[in-house]
């Protein structure tokens, strides 16, 4: 069974002191559930000390980027072999670095490989602008993100992977997640369904099995039940309101709600 998997993702938010207390809010409202995984994903610069505050029975760490060469001349980067040590996971390939900082495929390829080759989980996310679902160009566009993305893994590794479907055109600017468009639960079913399609046709039945698959794009959480019921949604990428401990901490908790209403929790 795949496991529920909520990250949250602070992007650009909260120095050292903020994000400390932020973890503090939110370890007095998030309990220890063995079958849904909390994962925070500050700046960088606080990680380090993150990773000494955090109850890692309730919590675990992700970076929000990485450069792909292990060490070298590359003024302002960090490299996933640095980051070994603190984190289990690492966003790759997210619509803001697509789009601020340029990063194609072929990089976010590069960078996927140095997170598995690093014993890192990468959580690739893909999604397409809404120009391309308007000409309708959804499939491709994920079909062209994956393949290049998943190009140097074995099957092995694919069915250890997360994948992120986030379409750009919902996900908010980290402030404006209550009023921000976000996806419908038949276009998240069918995108999700495409995903594994795809990893069953190129990596096998084990492979898409494996994999698990979330949603991001102005999760709240009113949205948390009707998006677990799609078949094949493990969990959600939340940005704006993983900010709010009440809304981030009410996220895991209508998860967990969920499960239990399905009877799957162990
Ligand atoms: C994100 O940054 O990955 C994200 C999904 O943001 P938001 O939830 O604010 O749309």
């Amino acid at each position: 069974m795949r496991k529920i998997l909520i990250v949250g993702n602070w992007k650009m938010h909260l120095n050292a002191s903020q994000a400390s207390l932020l973890v503090h809010r939110l370890h007095e409202r998030i309990m220890i559930h063995r079958d849904i995984e909390v994962v925070l994903a500050p700046p960088m610069l606080t990680l380090q000390p993150l990773s000494v505050q955090i109850d890692r029975r309730k919590f675990r760490l992700a970076a929000q980027n990485a450069y792909f060469a292990d060490e070298g001349p590359f003024t302002g980067e960090v490299s996933f072999t640095m980051l070994r040590e603190l984190v289990h996971y690492v966003i790759v390939g997210h619509s803001e670095r697509r789009r601020v900082f340029g990063e194609d495929l072929d990089m976010i390829r590069d960078k996927v490989a140095a997170a598995v080759r690093n014993e890192i989980t990468p959580i690739l996310c893909v999604g397409e602008t809404k120009h391309e679902r308007q000409s309708g160009e959804t499939k491709q566009v994920l079909h062209d993100q994956l393949m290049t993305a998943l190009h140097n893994l074995t099957a092995r590794e694919v069915r250890e992977i997360v994948v992120a479907y986030e379409p750009v055109w919902a996900v908010s600017n980290g402030t404006d997640w209550r009023n921000h468009e976000i996806a419908k639960p038949d276009q998240v079913a069918e995108t999700v369904n495409y995903i594994r399609s795809y990893v069953r046709d190129v990596f096998g039945p084990k492979a898409a099995s494996g994999l698990r698959v979330l949603y991001g794009g102005s999760t709240s959480p009113d949205f948390v039940h009707s998006f677990l019921d799609i078949d094949g949604v493990d969990g959600f990428l939340v940005g704006g309101a993983s900010l709010n401990y009440h809304s981030f901490a009410s996220i895991v908790t209508q998860s967990y709600d969920w499960q239990r209403q399905k009877g799957a929790v162990t």
